[in-house]
């Protein structure tokens, strides 16, 4: 299938870690220029060694920005102006879940969890929405969860906050149309960052970070049978920011390795 991304211009925040920095890799073997942004400088240049070498020197920018500050989201913007005078396709990936129930969740957790997904969607869609919509094939990705259609108790405000964000992509595929498609993956659970993370501060200590993953995927009766790979997410991503989805927006793609029990 012809993506159409050869020499686009990609934007991924959250690109120096899983997901986002699987789908950076995929925009690049796709032919694409690639732009990552991530909080920690550290993490930020592995991921970028990682790329250029993928790629070459060329083909790749990072950017240390929070995604929640909107001035530094608009530096973002210049600075991808600067090095490549456009950009095509914005990843709107960033972001953490928050596992916490109502009883364990107070107003200012919940006021966290409200502008982490909101404004990590709502800052960089202000900020590249006009040199997105340039040349009239502009289009947005963004990483949403499962929680969103299928809410966990244990992640409540996560799963309430998901479910807006869906529904505010709902409104801007429309309001973006026809210049800028505007998609989603929806995700189950997926290899990452975070679930090293979760590794880390585990109840159980008998387990391996591998025979961990496993014990999970069989609790959680993923029909697959494992955890999604940030790969997993990356193609879906990638397919959705192309060309070969024209005609596609408003719409959601699911990697969940069948978790999704709705219909
Ligand atoms: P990782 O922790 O591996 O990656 C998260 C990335 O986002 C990192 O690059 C991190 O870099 C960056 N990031 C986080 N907050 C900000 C911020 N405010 N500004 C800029 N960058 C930020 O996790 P995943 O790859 O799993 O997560 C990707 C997305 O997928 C997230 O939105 C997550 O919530 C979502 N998701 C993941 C699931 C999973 O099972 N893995 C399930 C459901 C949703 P840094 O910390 O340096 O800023």
């Amino acid at each position: 299938m012809n993506m159409g991304l050869n020499d686009r211009v990609a934007v991924v925040t959250g690109g120096s870690s899983g997901i986002g920095l699987a789908t950076a890799r995929e925009l690049l073997r796709n032919g694409a220029y690639v732009a990552i942004c991530g909080r920690d400088a550290n993490r930020l240049a592995h991921a970028h060694a990682e790329l250029v070498g993928l790629a070459g020197a060329g083909r790749v920018l990072a950017v240390q920005c929070d995604v929640l500050e909107s001035g530094q989201v608009q530096a973002l913007h210049d600075a991808v102006m600067a090095w490549r005078g456009g950009c095509h396709l914005l990843v709107n990936n960033a972001g953490q879940g928050r596992v916490s129930t109502f009883a364990d969740t107070d107003d200012a957790g919940w006021r966290e969890e409200l502008d982490l997904k909101f404004f990590s969607q709502i800052n960089t869609i202000r900020a590249f929405r006009k040199t997105l919509s340039h040349d009239g094939a502009g289009a947005i990705v963004a990483v949403n969860s499962l929680l969103a259609y299928q809410p966990e108790p244990h992640m409540v405000c996560t799963s309430a906050a998901r479910a807006g964000v869906q529904n505010l992509l709902k409104s801007l595929a429309c309001e973006l149309a026809p210049a800028i498609r505007v998609n989603s993956v929806v995700v189950g659970l997926i290899e990452s960052g975070q679930w090293r993370r979760r590794f880390e501060v585990r109840a159980n200590r008998n387990l391996g970070y591998d025979a961990w993953l496993a014990d999970v995927a069989a609790r959680r009766t993923i029909p697959l049978g494992r955890l999604g790979k940030p790969e997993d997410v990356a193609q879906a991503i990638v397919f959705l920011g192309s060309s070969a989805a024209h005609y596609i927006t408003g719409a959601r793609i699911e990697v969940s390795g069948g978790l999704s029990r709705q219909i």
